[in-house]
């Protein structure tokens, strides 16, 4: 692919055919590609499109597809955290005790190729209708041990500012719940988001907490950084969450120049991921080992407000455990 590929677009590129007309992809990857996106959605916002230099970039890792997406490895699972077993009603997916996820919508402003959800992300699928969201409220608002709501998906700020504020304010309005928090990739991904009618639409009586994924320091663009001052100036707490991804952010360097960005951007890096095994996401895996010793290398160096926990997610559902420098491995 020659340099300087003219990936500046002004919309969501969401087939192989709108990659190769972007440059991104080369005229022979077609045939492959049009068989993943068969299988896996597709997109990448203008924002992340026109950071990616090269396809293998770790920009461009993250969003275009790739042929080996349709092998998978022995090892593999659909459901890696096993969200099935755990949903007491559409939506919701309550595995501790404490704290529940609830999934409004499984859309994305961009499809991560690693995605441990990627058998159900997509960009018309997953949307709770009316009754399904009232009937996951009054789950929350029938179990008190629920402290905390977790809007995830697909991406919650893929909603209208009108639907969100109406769904955040029901849940803020039940006594037992003292937090909410939400997990996005918007912020980078398509910070044009972040308007003030969002800003207002996330501003409740309770404290929200904002995850932002983002797995490398490029994401943090102008606009990301202002829509997430915009954010911080609303009251929010922002949070990061990162993978660890082979030719991402699997080097001191990558790792270091994320965690400073987000700490720039005010994002305080909250989890470290160790990568679900979710299918055809092998070409990604980077061992647990070298993940520890990525952290142990910062350690000391880099200020503490960067470290975040380094966790894995127990196949079968046994929850995320720590796997961080200083834990013993079992
Ligand atoms: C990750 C996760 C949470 C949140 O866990 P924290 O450790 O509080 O961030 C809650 N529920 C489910 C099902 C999860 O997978
Ligand atoms: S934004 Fe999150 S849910 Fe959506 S594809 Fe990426 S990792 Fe999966």
């Amino acid at each position: 692919m020659p340099d300087g590929l003219p990936s500046r677009t002004l919309r969501t590129l969401r087939d192989a055919d709108a990659l190769l007309a972007a440059g991104l992809i080369a005229p022979a990857d077609l045939p492959g590609l049009r068989a993943v996106e068969t299988r896996y959605a597709v997109a990448l916002t203008p924002t992340v499109a026109a950071l990616i230099t090269t396809p293998d970039d770790p920009i461009g890792r993250q969003f275009i597809p790739h042929a080996d997406e349709l092998l998978t490895a022995a090892d593999e699972l659909d459901d890696p955290t096993a969200d099935a077993p755990f949903t007491p009603v559409k939506g919701v997916v309550h595995r501790y005790p404490d704290r529940a996820l609830l999934k409004p919508l499984l859309a994305c402003p961009v499809y991560c190729r690693f995605c441990f959800r990627r058998e159900v992300v997509g960009p018309d699928g997953g949307l709770l209708s009316e009754a399904e969201l009232d009937a996951a409220v009054a789950w929350f608002a029938r179990t008190p041990a629920v402290r905390e709501v977790i809007l995830t998906g697909g991406d919650p700020l893929m909603l209208s500012p009108r639907r969100l504020a109406g769904l955040l304010g029901r849940l803020a309005a039940i006594p037992h719940i003292d937090t909410l928090r939400i997990h996005s990739r918007v912020p980078v991904a398509d910070p044009e988001r972040i308007t003030a009618a969002l800003a207002d639409a996330l501003t409740l009586d309770k404290p929200l907490y904002l995850c932002v994924h983002a797995n490398h320091a490029r994401e943090f663009t102008d606009a990301a950084r202002r829509g997430l001052r915009r954010l911080h100036g609303a009251g929010i707490v922002l949070l990061g969450q990162s993978v660890l991804l082979a030719g991402v952010n699997d080097d001191e360097t990558a790792l270091e120049g994320l965690f400073r960005a987000m700490l720039a951007a005010r994002v305080k890096p909250y989890y470290l991921h160790q990568l679900d095994l979710a299918p055809g996401t092998a070409r990604f895996r980077v061992p647990a080992e070298r993940g520890r010793a990525l952290l142990h290398a910062l350690r000391g160096r880099v200020t503490g407000l960067a470290w975040p926990t380094y966790v894995e997610e127990t196949p079968g559902g046994g929850g995320k455990v720590p796997i961080g420098p200083g834990i013993p491995v079992a």
